[in-house]
């Protein structure tokens, strides 16, 4: 049987990064990855400093320090753009969470400002007029997740101690991951960051799948120039039950605009549906009327794997203390990788953790099955 010091099930962002940490500490790793698709190929790659609880805080700004310090060396291909976000605040009531947000994250040190009407309207022309104002947070950028996902591991195997196989896991037991062929791989501990997916390798994951649809139109640079969130995106993003939409459009590099957002809980049919579609879409062009005059050229959908809390499960598996959790990041994986993998690479080298482990522990959900 080959044998690795860890093995890495998944090579989503999540996955990637916790190769690229664990090979940074010294590690020998393998990853498994079945190329099933996931959320990283399907997710928008807004990396975006939240602030709904101080774990959340804690875990996304920690990530986008460690982004910005790769970003002069990842290739072109993961596109990184350090566009910043613009919350949008529609009235006044809107206009004081803004205020309310900029206090928070100001007191963590995260660089942001208030834009009345008028600056608004001068940062972004074709936001419908009459909007209150925005809060720009600078540092927020947008990545390419799948590329970037594909440069961790490049970085990773750079060091010499990485070996990636594609293939898929069929069952974990102690140190041993048992792939579809029947073949055995062994590590002294195992990483289980395979999405949605992950509660097949181990039931009772509290996880489910929220279900979101993304529009990209074709070309038309310079019609955004930030990463546009309307402030109801938060309670939309929160929302545990039913549909919810929200305004969320994001430039791309090549000129085309990326638009979202929606969540649907109690479904995995990956169709679009066309009538979340539909108010996606005229929930955009509530803020963007122009949008109405340009070319879409594809839809798509992706399921986030959420958790009760909203927050990852980062850590060991409180049954099984060779098998480590890295999943549940929902609508912010892209954002929360590198954190994430620091985070859990600290844990099972003993290090020590640059943030709290205790809030995204799986230990505290009760009743996690045996694998
Ligand atoms: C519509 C949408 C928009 C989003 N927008 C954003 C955003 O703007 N910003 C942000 O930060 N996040 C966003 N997200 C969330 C983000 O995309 C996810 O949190 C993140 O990609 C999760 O990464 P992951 O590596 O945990 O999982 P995944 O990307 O799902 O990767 C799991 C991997 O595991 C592999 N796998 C599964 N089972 C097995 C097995 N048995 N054996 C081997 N391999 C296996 C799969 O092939 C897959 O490659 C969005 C998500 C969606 C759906």
């Amino acid at each position: 049987m080959q044998h690795t010091d860890v093995l890495v099930i998944g090579a989503g962002i999540v996955g990637a990064a916790c190769a690229h940490a664990l090979t940074q500490a010294g590690l020998s790793v393998r990853v498994i990855d079945a190329r099933l698709g996931g959320a990283t190929a399907a997710g928008m790659g807004h990396l975006v400093v939240m602030d709904d609880n101080p774990a959340e805080l804690a875990l996304s700004q920690t990530s986008l320090d460690l982004w910005h310090a790769w970003a002069p060396h990842m290739d072109a291909g993961c596109a990184f753009t350090a566009c910043g976000t613009l919350w949008l605040a529609a009235n006044d009531a809107e206009l004081q969470a803004a205020h309310n947000k900029r206090s928070t994250l100001q007191a963590h040190g995260i660089a942001c400002e208030m834009l009345d009407a008028t600056a608004l309207a001068r940062a972004e022309p074709a936001l419908r007029p009459g909007l209150a104002g925005a809060l720009k947070v600078q540092g927020d950028s947008v990545v390419y997740a799948p590329r970037a996902a594909q440069w961790l591991l490049d970085q990773a195997a750079a060091q010499g101690h990485l070996i990636f196989e594609q293939a898929e896991a069929t069952h974990i037991d102690g140190h041993t991951v048992t792939l579809r062929d029947g073949s055995q791989r062994s590590a002294g501990a195992i990483v289980l960051a395979s999405g949605i997916q992950a509660p097949q390798l181990c039931p009772g994951l509290p996880l489910r799948p929220k279900k979101g649809h993304l529009v990209i139109t074709d070309r038309y640079p310079g019609t955004v120039r930030h990463q546009l969130v309307e402030l109801g995106y938060i309670t939309s993003a929160h929302h545990s039950d039913g549909t919810s939409v929200a305004f969320n459009v994001q430039p791309r590099p090549t000129g085309q605009l990326l638009i979202g957002s929606s969540r649907e809980f109690d479904t995995t049919d990956p169709a679009v549906n066309n009538a979340v579609m539909a108010r996606m879409l005229q929930r955009a062009l509530d803020y963007l009327p122009g949008l109405a005059d340009l070319n879409a050229i594809r839809t798509w959908t992706g399921f986030r794997a959420a958790t009760p809390d909203s927050l990852p499960l980062i850590g060991a598996h409180p049954e099984h203390p060779h098998l480590w959790l890295a999943v549940g990041h929902e609508g912010l994986g892209a954002t929360t990788a590198p954190a994430t993998a620091q985070l859990l690479a600290a844990q099972i080298t003993g290090g020590t953790p640059a943030i709290d482990p205790t809030p995204y522990a799986p230990a505290r959900f009760a009743g996690l099955n045996t694998p």
